[in-house]
Order: structure tokens, then sequence, then C-alpha cells
């Protein structure tokens, strides 16, 4: 097949240029024989429009197909977009425990692997296998062994694993398709606001251990699981992201009951579910959220892959984790285009400034992570110091609160990527100092510092700015102490005085 024959339209579906783009990119390898390719696209990229494309293109010249996905809603929106994009239903059949859509002789097969494993492989020559970052488990393997002259193709958004291993035991190839800054510059995903905690507000994780590449779960949970931290994290929705349909991912059953019940306390209707939860109650949870009258739903892990309700505008991020994989499927969850408005992360677990923004643009490798150059990976965004935001590393003013960041120096050759914040050097520092001196020989009040920075620089100044001493403090001082004796009849005595100009009394 030569790359002009790819559409860009299959029945209803229209493929984006990069979708497009993509499918080219695949058939050019396995052309030159390469069998086992890797497909990346940031959540949202429409990795199913991506397999449906070459699926109907193999489907057209007789080839069998084999799409492999692990959970129920991977499995349907396959089934519908391969319907949606023009394949008749008998000739696609669904293989998920009891589903009536099952036809064996159906030339495209959708596919649970808990279902797969336990029944006859049917015959195909293109396998596909959705979130293939879990391809090297031995399930997945195992399939995969059974078809050794087919072309295979793995999807996902992380091509990471959580142990920091690479996924070249299972694909010789990888096809990166479109970054998110890409996707968000064309308005197929929307640019997160980012905020954080102070870190006091963070979980202290000294002493959880690291088991097999992220936390260990019980001690994670001890150390997350306090009613100071779950507190703040309804405050700070408060704050940022009331009134928007939120997602909380939490380390455990017991962390998000905690935190729904935190967020019942405070008058906002919220829900809990988990891997637990039957099939029609979880459908039923997420119905209500759609419709806005569930506002909060706390979560464990089921909600971090093929779920999508564009709807849901924020996520707070309550899981502390070392796996940058999980983080960006977490936080790709809210980064889908919903009535133009903006998506809100609240990282109350640290993982933003571990991992790097969501929409940062990331190296990846067949070889792990070992193989990545550090100076590829994204830099460490900053916290605003004012409104805790985390913004890009080189902003001047915060985006959010328009005040102005501490500067920052790049350090010398052998800490090179490592930055470091040189408060003393803010930009506004003389006219600060300036302004004190003025307010002082002036006799001027201590507000007057403040208003006369704000006209100038148009924001408030910031924290590290305080106002030494001024004499119109002292006479302020000096007034009160007299008008309470006053009015108690009493005498002031010259240590008091003393005491407002802050000299030793002799
Ligand atoms: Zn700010």
């Amino acid at each position: 097949m030569n790359p002009s024959s790819i559409s860009s339209r299959f029945g209803e579906v229209s493929l984006r240029p990069y979708q497009v783009q993509a499918i080219n990119n695949l058939q050019a390898h396995t052309r030159q024989g390469t069998r086992r390719v890797l497909i990346t696209a940031p959540t949202g990229a429409g990795k199913s429009t991506i397999a449906g494309g070459v699926i109907l293109s193999a489907f057209a010249e007789g080839q069998r197909a084999l799409f492999i996905a692990h959970r129920r809603e991977l499995i349907l929106q396959m089934y519908r977009r391969l319907l949606d994009m023009g394949l008749p239903a008998q000739d696609v059949g669904i293989l998920m425990a009891s589903d009536p859509r099952r036809k064996p002789q159906a030339r495209v097969q959708v596919a649970s692997i808990d279902t797969l494993r336990q029944r006859q492989l049917p015959p195909a020559e293109l396998v596909f296998v959705d979130e293939c970052h879990r391809a090297m488990a031995a399930t997945y393997r195992r399939i995969a062994a059974a078809y050794p002259q087919a072309v295979h193709v793995g999807l996902t958004a992380t091509p990471y694993r959580a142990d920091g291993q690479g996924l070249r035991d299972a694909y010789d190839v990888i096809v990166p398709v479109a970054t998110p800054r890409q996707l968000i510059a064309e308005g197929y995903l929307v640019e997160p606001r980012v905020f954080t905690v102070p870190p006091a507000s963070l979980p202290d994780l000294s002493g959880v251990r690291v088991r097999g590449g992220d936390y260990d779960e019980q001690a994670l949970e001890e150390a997350v699981n306090r009613a100071s931290l779950v507190g703040s994290l309804v405050q700070h929705w408060m704050a940022h992201a009331q009134g928007i349909r939120t997602v909380v991912f939490a380390v455990s059953i017991a962390h998000s009951r905690h935190i729904v019940d935190c967020f019942l306390k405070a008058g906002i209707p919220s829900e809990h579910l988990d891997g637990g939860t039957p099939t029609a109650e979880r459908d039923a949870i997420l119905g209500r959220l759609e419709r806005g009258e569930t506002m909060v739903v706390g979560s464990v892990m089921t909600l971090c892959e093929g779920w999508d309700q564009p709807s849901v505008k924020c996520a707070i991020l309550a899981r502390p984790t070392k796996s940058t994989g999980l983080y960006l499927q977490q936080a790709g969850r809210i980064l889908r285009p919903w009535n133009g408005l903006r998506a809100i992360l609240l990282d109350h677990a640290g993982c933003v400034l571990e991992h790097g923004l969501p929409q940062d643009e990331r190296p990846f490798s067949l070889d792990g992570a070992g193989k990545i150059d550090k100076k590829d990976l994204p830099k460490k965004p900053r916290v605003c110091p004012s409104c805790q935001a985390v913004v890009p590393l080189r902003v001047l003013c915060c985006p959010e609160c328009k005040k102005p960041m501490p500067v920052v120096l790049e350090m010398p050759e052998e800490t090179a990527g490592e930055l470091v914040e040189a408060a003393p050097e803010h930009p506004h520092r003389a006219v600060w100092d300036e302004l004190c001196a003025t307010a002082a020989a002036k006799n001027y009040r201590r507000g007057w510092v403040y208003h006369a920075y704000k006209a100038r620089f148009g924001c408030k100044p910031p924290k590290q700015f305080v106002v030494p001493p001024l004499p119109s403090d002292q006479d302020a001082a000096l007034f009160d102490l007299l008008r309470s004796s006053a009015r108690s009849g009493g005498h002031v005595s010259w240590a008091e005085i003393d005491q407002v100009y802050g000299r030793k009394s002799p």
C-alpha cells in the first residue's frame, strides 16, 4: 500500500492530519519488514482512531485483525469507533466474558485480555495491544508469541514501565505521534492551570520505601491519609476549582473515602468508586458526575486509564508516585477540550515538581529510562511564591497572579540543568529599598510603601519584601500607649516610652 492511499476519512470519522501521518509512518516501517511497532501519542490524540485507520486499511486488503485491551471501556470504545469508521457490524466481534456481540467468524476481533487468555485465540495478521506499557507482562507475551507471523502494534501515551526498564523486548521501533504542546496549539487539548501547595501541606515521604519502582502502598497511605493533608485538599479545591467537575486520584480506598467524606462535610456532593464498584453503580456515579449532580469523585487506580469524560476539568493528585507514566495518565484525564474551560490540576502529591508539567515534551526510549539523556528531560518547573502556581522555569511574571517571579541564576557546568533561586536578586529590590527610605525620611505610614510599589509595578510586592520599622509606626504606637493610659486614668512610665522607641531604659 502506498502512503497516498490512506484516506483522511473513514465512515463518519475524519482523521486529523497527524493521525494520517502516524498511519503512514507505521506503514512505512511495516513495508520495510519491521513487525513490532510501538505508537506513542499523548492522551487525547485519538489512539483508537489511528488504530481504526490501520485496521480498516488492513481489512480492505483481506487481512484479519485482533485488538486487545484490558478494560471494558477501552474495548467498547474501540468497537464503537470501528463501526463509526464504517466497518460493517457483522465483521467485528467482541471477545469479553459473556458479551453477546461474540462473532467468531468476524475478521476483526476486539478482545479483553482476561477473556482471551482462557479461550482459543482468533486468527490474525495484525495484532494491536492497547495501553501497551503493560506488554511485558507474561500474559501479553504469551499471546504475542502465538502470532509469530503477524504485525504487532502497541499503543500507549506513556511508553514507560514503573521499574524504569524499556519495552525493547516487545517492540523494535517507536513511532511518536504529535506532542502535547502541538495538540494544545492546534486546539485538540487544553493547557492546564497547575497549582501545588506549600511544602508543609505536602506529605512527608522521607520514610516511605520504594519497591518495584514506586512507593510502597501501605507506607504511602500512612504518609498521606492524615486529617491536615486531606483538609488542605478540600480548602485548595474551594479556592481554585469550586463548581468544576473533579476527579481525585487517591492512594487507597480508605484514603479516597476519607477525602470524599471531607468534601461531603464541606457541603460538596461527592462520591467514591474503586475497582470493586459494580459496573452499573460505577456508570451511575460517572453519570451523576457528567450531569453535575456529583461534583467530586474520589478514586484509586480505576480511572487512571481509558476513562474519558471531557466535562471533568479538574484533577486532584493525592497519590505521590515515582512513575512518570502513572502521573501523566492521571493528568491526561482532564486535558480534552470542553466548553472552552481550562483544565485545573491541583497537585497535593509533589508529582508536577518531580516529573514536570503534563504538557512538557519528553524523550522516549525503548531501552528504558537509563538510556535517556538527562538534559533532554523536562526542566523542573517552579512554584510561584505568592499563589503556588506551578509555572515553566523561565517565566518572569506568574501567569496566574501576575506577580514577578524570583530571578533564577543558571549554575556552571558541574550542575548543568540544575538551577537555583536567588531571592535577594529580585529585580525590584532596589526600588523597594528606596521607597522604604522615602517613607522613613518623610514620616509616611508603612501602607504608603505598599501602595507606591503597587502603583509602580501593577502588582503586590513579593512576600519577602518587608517594610522596616518606620518613625510613623513609633508615633502610632506612642499614641496608642497614651490613649490606653488616659482611659484607665493611669500614667505612662519612661520605660514604656523607651520601649516604643526601641531604647533601653537607663
Ligand atoms: Zn502566582
